[in-house]
């Protein structure tokens, strides 16, 4: 059944914002409706690994508690009401580093007038060809010596248990502000062998940036983490509310501490070359409830 979803005010200037980023999928993989008794929910039907996507779910009725089940995580999803319509929007995605492609079910779950309803819809996830990316480093960057394995793996549950964060409120927009204006040297999935041994694939995205060069956050949110980690050099962790986390990473000054509230656009740190790098850039990563994912197709101009 065709059916016509009322969105608000509010949140209709984010999905057109995201047109852009929605129809970016809209060609190979339209957006569908569905609905229960009283949810309408806009999410696509196909997605692809790495990529970012949209769920709208709105209700006539009073709708609390809704939540949102994706890649086995629940995810809970701020409710604003306006007018008469309940409304919530959710970033969702896979991680090239650790989604297979496939079908996945996609849960939402909300309360109306007491009651619970759920809905359940399969979004099929497509497989990309990430290109390979041959790198020469320093080879200690590349097998880091044993005397730093304990500060490695200190410094990955630091920044795992960051990832992990799901904060109620959602004080993310669209389309996101980019963190600096330089052009992608090295783009979000490229699979990569560093001195010849295949390494991780690229969980984020890296752009053009000189040592000093402002750096601004992608959106509003609280500070997490403001660290110096052995391969990610100085790099901040900024918490947007709903489990989604961008990360800033080779920075050469930090400005903001764990526990700031920074607004989008603010300046948080300057790029740099500090870890792993071969020269300075920015790394930009996005993830969306622990998975990172190429955060380009949701950024402004
Ligand atoms: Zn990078």
């Amino acid at each position: 059944m065709i059916q016509l979803v009322r969105i608000s005010g509010r949140l209709r200037g984010i999905l057109a914002a995201v047109a852009a980023a929605i129809l970016f999928f809209a060609a190979a993989f339209p957006p569908a409706l569905s609905s229960s008794a009283s949810l309408n929910i806009v999410a696509p039907r196909e997605s692809a690994v790495g990529r970012p996507f949209l769920v709208y779910v709105s209700s006539m009725s009073n709708m609390t508690g809704l939540t949102i089940s994706w890649g086995g995580k629940m995810i809970p999803v701020e409710v604003r009401r306006e007018g008469d319509i309940s409304e919530g929007v959710a970033l969702l995605g896979t991680d090239v580093g650790n989604s297979a492609p496939g079908t996945k079910k996609l849960e939402i779950s909300a309360g109306i007038d007491g009651s619970v309803e759920t809905v359940s819809r399969e979004v099929q996830v497509a497989s990309v060809e990430y290109p390979v990316q041959r790198l020469t480093l320093p080879e200690a960057m590349v097998t880091p010596p044993k005397v730093v394995l304990e500060r490695i793996s200190r410094e990955r549950e630091e920044s795992s248990s960051a990832l992990a964060a799901v904060s109620p409120e959602r004080k993310w927009d669209l389309p996101m502000v980019r963190p600096v204006p330089g052009v992608t040297t090295s783009p979000y999935g490229f699979r990569r062998i560093l001195n010849g041994q295949p390494r991780s694939p690229h969980r984020g995205v890296d752009y053009r940036a000189k040592e000093g060069d402002p750096v601004m956050s992608c959106a509003a949110g609280t500070v997490l983490l403001s660290a110096d980690h052995y391969y990610a050099g100085e790099c901040l962790y900024v918490d947007h509310g709903n489990g989604v986390v961008s990360v800033y990473m080779h920075l050469s000054s930090r400005m903001v501490s764990a526990g700031d509230q920074v607004s989008a656009g603010d300046v948080i740190g300057l790029a740099g070359r500090t870890g792993r790098v071969t020269g300075p850039h920015l790394h930009f990563g996005l993830s969306l409830q622990g998975s990172m994912v190429d955060p380009e197709p949701l950024l402004g101009k």
